[in-house]
C-alpha cells in the first residue's frame, strides 16, 4: 500500500454540513482513515435548513446505508412532494393564502419527478400546442402531474402500507439532523468529536495546511481538512485566503428572519414547501408535525430588519415577543475554487444561494460525491483538484442562474425589490436556456427515463434543472413559449393521441384522492405517535 494515502481528516464545523461530511467520508474511506470533528458548542450553528430535495435518500443515506425508517423519527421528518409558489403574480403585501387569480388563485407548484412522453416528446410540447391553440384553459402543473390535488387535501405520497406513488423529498428538524449524523459518525463509524474551539492554523512552506490550534491548547494535525465553519469560512477564506465571489448582481436577498409557528395538526400537515412572494423578497413555510418553520428572505437594499420582521408578523399573526425570531445575515456566492491545496470547502463556508429551491444541502453531499470521486492522496495531483473545482462552480451557477430566473420571470412590480429583480442581467447561458423555451424546444431534456435518470446520480448532476423543472416554474409564472413545438404541427394524430395522456393523469389523480392516506395519518404512524 502507497505511504502517500491521507490518514487523517479533520472536518472544521459541527453544522449539518460537519456531520454530513464526517459520515459520508466516514463511509467512503473505511477505517483507512481517521476523521475528527472539530466544534465550538458556543457557536451556535446556523438552525434553518429544513427543506431538502428527493436524491438525498439515494445519495446520502442509502449510501450510509439508512433507511427511512432508521432516521426519519430521529429528525421530526415529514414529506414534501414539491413547492407551491404562492402570490408571484399578483401585487400585495405578504399573504398565506392565493389571492384571486385565473381558476385556482396565485399559486402553482413545482412538482418532483420527470414528465410522462408521447411519442418520443414530454407532455410539456404537448400542452403547450394545446394552451397556444386555445384547446385547454388548465394550467401546465394540474394538466401535466396528479400531485396539486394531492397537495390541496395535504394527503401523503405513500400508502399506509408504504407503497410511494410520487417522487418525494423531506421537511425535516435541521438541529435533529445534525445531532443524529453526529451520534452515528462517533458511535458507528468511529469519528472523534472535540468539543473545543479553532484559533488558529499551522501551514508548511507551500502554503498546505498541517494543523489547527485550538482555545483549550490543542495541536490537531491532519492530512485533509474539511472546512465546514459556516458563513465564517474559517481555513477556506480566512487562512487559505481564497475569494469570495460575491454574486448579489444575480440576486438581491441577503437576509432572512426566521422562527418556529406550532399548528393544530387536525387541521393535517401540507406534503409541500410554500414560498409565498412578499414586498422584498419571498417566505419560506416548512410544515412537520406539530409546527412549521418559516423565514422571510429579503434584501437589505429595499426593507430593514424592523419592517420586514412586521410583514413576516403579520402574515402569521404572531409576535416577536411570543416567537423567538432568527435574524441571518447571509452573503450569496462562491468561493472562487472549493478546494485548494489540501483544504476543501463543503457547505456555507463554500457556497450560498437562497433557499428558494432547498438546494444547500444538496450541494453539501454531491460535493461530497464528487470529492470521494476525486479523492487525493497527500500528491494532492491538481487534475483531480481542478476538476472538482469544476464540478463545483457548474454545480452552482446552473443552480443560481434557475433561481434568479424565478425573480426576473415573475410579473410582479408592483415594489422597488420586484422591478430591481427584472434590471439584473442573465448569464449568457441561461438567457440561451429562455430562447431554446421560448421557441418552443425542450430544455435539458433528460437523456434517460425515470428509472435510469435518479438511479444514476451522475446523470442527475450533469443535468440537475431539466425540462420538467423549467416547464413547471416558466408555464407557472405565466411565461410561456413563444411558438408551438414545431413537430407537433406537422402531427395531428399526435397531438390528438396524446389526450389518451393527460387523461390517463386526471384519472390517476381520481384514483389516488380516493385512495391516498392523509399525510398527518401517514406520520404519525412513522414517527409511533
Ligand atoms: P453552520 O450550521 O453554520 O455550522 C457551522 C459550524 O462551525 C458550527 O458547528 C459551529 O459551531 C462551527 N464553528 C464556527 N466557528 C468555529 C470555531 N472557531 N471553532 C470551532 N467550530 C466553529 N438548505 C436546504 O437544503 N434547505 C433549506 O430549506 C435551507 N434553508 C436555509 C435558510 C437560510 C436562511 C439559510 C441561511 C440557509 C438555508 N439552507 C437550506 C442552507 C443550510 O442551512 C446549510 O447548507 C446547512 O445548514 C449547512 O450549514 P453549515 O454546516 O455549513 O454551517
Amino acid at each position: 500500500m502507497s505511504d502517500n494515502l491521507i490518514k487523517k481528516i479533520l472536518v472544521l464545523g459541527g453544522g449539518t454540513a460537519g456531520w454530513m461530511a464526517a459520515s459520508y467520508l466516514g463511509k467512503a474511506l473505511g477505517s483507512t482513515v481517521r476523521i475528527t470533528v472539530l466544534e465550538a458548542p458556543a457557536i451556535p450553528k446556523i438552525g434553518v435548513g429544513e427543506a431538502t430535495i428527493p436524491n438525498l435518500q439515494r445519495v446520502f443515506f442509502d449510501y450510509l446505508g439508512l433507511t427511512e425508517e432508521e432516521w426519519m423519527p430521529e429528525c421530526n421528518a415529514s414529506y414534501k412532494m414539491g413547492i407551491r409558489f404562492i402570490n408571484w403574480r399578483t401585487p400585495g403585501a405578504g399573504m398565506a393564502r392565493p389571492r384571486p387569480y385565473g381558476r385556482y388563485g396565485d399559486q402553482f407548484d413545482h412538482l418532483f419527478g420527470l414528465l410522462p412522453t408521447h411519442d418520443n416528446l414530454p407532455l410539456s410540447h404537448y400542452w403547450t400546442y394545446k394552451k397556444l391553440n386555445g384547446l385547454t384553459d388548465e394550467p401546465f402543473d394540474r394538466a401535466c402531474y396528479p400531485q396539486p390535488a394531492l397537495f390541496d387535501r395535504k394527503l401523503s405520497p405513500r400508502f399506509l402500507d408504504g407503497r410511494r406513488v410520487a417522487s418525494y423529498a423531506w421537511h425535516f428538524d435541521a438541529d435533529l439532523v445534525a445531532d443524529f449524523l453526529r451520534r452515528f459518525a462517533t458511535a458507528k463509524q468511529g469519528a472523534t468529536h472535540i468539543e473545543d474551539k479553532f484559533v488558529a492554523a499551522e501551514t508548511d512552506q507551500r502554503g498546505h495546511l498541517v494543523a489547527v490550534t485550538t482555545e483549550a491548547g490543542r495541536r490537531l494535525e491532519a492530512d485533509l481538512f474539511i472546512d465546514c465553519s459556516g458563513f465564517r469560512s474559517l481555513l477556506i477564506n480566512q487562512v487559505m485566503k481564497e475569494p469570495f465571489l460575491d454574486m448579489s448582481d444575480h440576486l438581491l436577498n441577503d437576509r432572512a428572519v426566521a422562527t418556529r409557528v406550532e399548528h393544530d395538526d387536525e387541521h393535517g400537515v401540507e406534503p409541500f414547501t410554500s414560498s409565498i412572494a412578499m414586498s422584498s423578497g419571498w417566505a419560506w413555510k416548512i410544515p412537520m408535525l406539530g409546527r412549521f418553520g418559516t423565514g422571510y428572505v429579503y434584501s437589505s437594499r429595499f426593507t430593514s430588519q424592523e419592517e420586514a420582521t412586521r410583514e413576516f408578523c403579520r402574515m402569521w399573526g404572531i409576535s416577536p415577543d411570543t416567537h423567538p425570531m432568527n435574524h441571518v445575515r447571509f452573503r450569496v456566492g462562491r468561493n472562487r475554487r472549493a478546494w485548494v491545496k489540501n483544504c476543501v470547502g463543503i457547505g456555507l463556508s463554500s457556497y450560498f444561494l437562497e433557499p428558494l429551491e432547498s438546494t444547500g444541502i444538496y450541494f453539501t453531499y454531491a460535493a461530497l460525491h464528487q470529492l470521494v470521486r476525486h479523492f487525493p492522496d497527500k500528491r494532492f495531483d491538481p487534475v483531480l483538484r481542478d476538476r472538482f473545482n469544476s464540478e463545483i462552480e457548474t454545480m452552482f451557477d446552473d443552480t443560481r442562474d434557475f433561481i434568479q430566473g424565478h425573480f426576473s420571470f415573475a410579473p410582479r412590480d408592483d415594489t422597488p425589490f420586484w422591478r430591481a429583480c427584472k434590471e439584473l442581467e442573465l448569464a449568457p447561458e441561461f438567457v440561451h436556456k429562455v430562447e431554446m423555451y421560448k421557441a418552443g424546444l425542450g430544455v435539458d431534456l433528460p437523456v434517460t427515463d425515470e428509472t435510469t435518470y435518479y438511479g444514476n446520480f451522475e446523470a442527475e448532476f450533469r443535468n440537475f434543472w431539466s425540462n420538467a423543472n423549467y416547464y413547471c416554474v416558466f408555464a407557472g409564472l405565466g411565461m410561456m413559449p413563444e411558438h408551438d413545438p414545431t413537430p407537433l404541427d406537422y402531427r395531428p394524430e399526435s397531438v390528438e393521441s396524446a389526450e389518451a395522456v393527460f387523461a390517463q393523469v386526471q384519472r390517476r389523480r381520481d384514483e389516488l384522492l380516493d385512495t391516498l392516506p392523509p399525510m398527518h395519518t401517514y406520520l404519525r404512524r412513522i414517527h409511533g405517535k
